[in-house]
């Protein structure tokens, strides 16, 4: 017969929670380690009420930056996007508005795919832009276990690992790696990712992936050293100097990554917009 789970634990007893889910479920790693997002639309609408949204758009691409970090609220149910939105359009007319709402409306576009394309969206959308035959179908353990040896993606990798929560930065960052730098398939990716975020969202996740592989965009996402270094310089240790694989200009990397296959702009800018 199934046992029934308690319900009766007061939500504000972290610790009777935890040890209480260590003893029903011990085959479990980590079963004693909650996260540091405390669940429930209580919580959401507190941490709703101490973000600074005049911050967001000058700072949202920074690792260190204000955003919002409600999306474990909103891929749970606990907070609607369309009151974020109303939220939103009630404070002071700003840019930072702007581009709030404007981030919203990715998930909501995300979700319209998923409801046009349905489980199509776990194999590629479109062409890829650049050669992707020879990738890998698993992801390498070093990857999932974050002993790449690259201590700024090693500490992507244990930041997602124990809080279950990444900035949007951060995971292009990661993606970027795992699929263009270890030419790993996006879908290995995704799934991993998928399987560990506290806001884990089908759609978002999927999609974004496919973004960055280029099957969902027109050029695949690469990050060099520089860029690396203005957004997260701050957050993440350095790495090696010697055999530091981000430490090209774009036009290089893409010579290196792809073989001529693609030519970033001339600017030199960060290749995608969607950050
Ligand atoms: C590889 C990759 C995987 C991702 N996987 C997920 C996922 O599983 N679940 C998920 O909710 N988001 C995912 N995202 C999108 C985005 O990274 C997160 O929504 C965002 O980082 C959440 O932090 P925040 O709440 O502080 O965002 P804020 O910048 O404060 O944005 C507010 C809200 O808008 C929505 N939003 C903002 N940016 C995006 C975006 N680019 N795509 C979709 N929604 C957005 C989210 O609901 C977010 O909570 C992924 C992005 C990438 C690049």
């Amino acid at each position: 017969m199934m046992q029934q789970l308690r319900t009766d634990l007061e939500l504000a007893d972290r610790a009777a929670i935890a040890t209480y889910l260590q003893s029903e479920f011990p085959f479990l790693e980590d079963a004693e380690t909650l996260s540091p997002y405390v669940g429930g639309r209580a919580a959401g609408l507190e941490r709703l009420q101490s973000f600074q949204l005049e911050k967001y758009g000058k700072q949202r691409n920074f690792l260190d930056g204000e955003v919002s970090r409600l999306s474990p609220y909103v891929s749970r149910g606990c907070l609607t996007l369309e009151e974020l939105r109303q939220w939103a359009l009630k404070q002071p007319r700003s840019r930072s508005v702007e581009v709030f709402v404007f981030e919203l409306g990715w998930r909501a576009f995300f979700h319209l795919v998923y409801g046009e394309e349905g489980d199509r969206i776990l194999q590629d959308l479109e062409e890829p832009k650049v050669p992707m035959g020879q990738h890998q179908r698993s992801l390498p353990a070093d990857i999932a276990n974050g002993t790449t040896g690259i201590p700024s993606m090693d500490t992507l990798i244990q930041i997602l690992r124990e809080t279950g929560y990444l900035h949007n930065h951060a995971r292009m960052y990661l993606a970027s790696y795992v699929v263009h730098f270890r030419k790993v398939s996006w879908r290995a990716g995704a799934d991993w990712m998928y399987s560990l975020l506290i806001d884990g969202d089908f759609a978002s996740n999927h999609l974004s992936w496919q973004w960055v592989a280029s099957t969902f965009s027109t050029k695949p996402y690469i990050f060099n050293r520089e860029n690396l270094e203005r957004y997260a310089g701050s957050v993440l240790p350095g790495d090696p100097k010697k055999g530091d694989p981000f430490n090209y200009s774009y036009e290089a990397l893409a010579e290196r990554l792809f073989g001529g296959a693609y030519t970033p702009e001339p600017t030199g800018r960060p290749t995608g917009q969607y950050q």
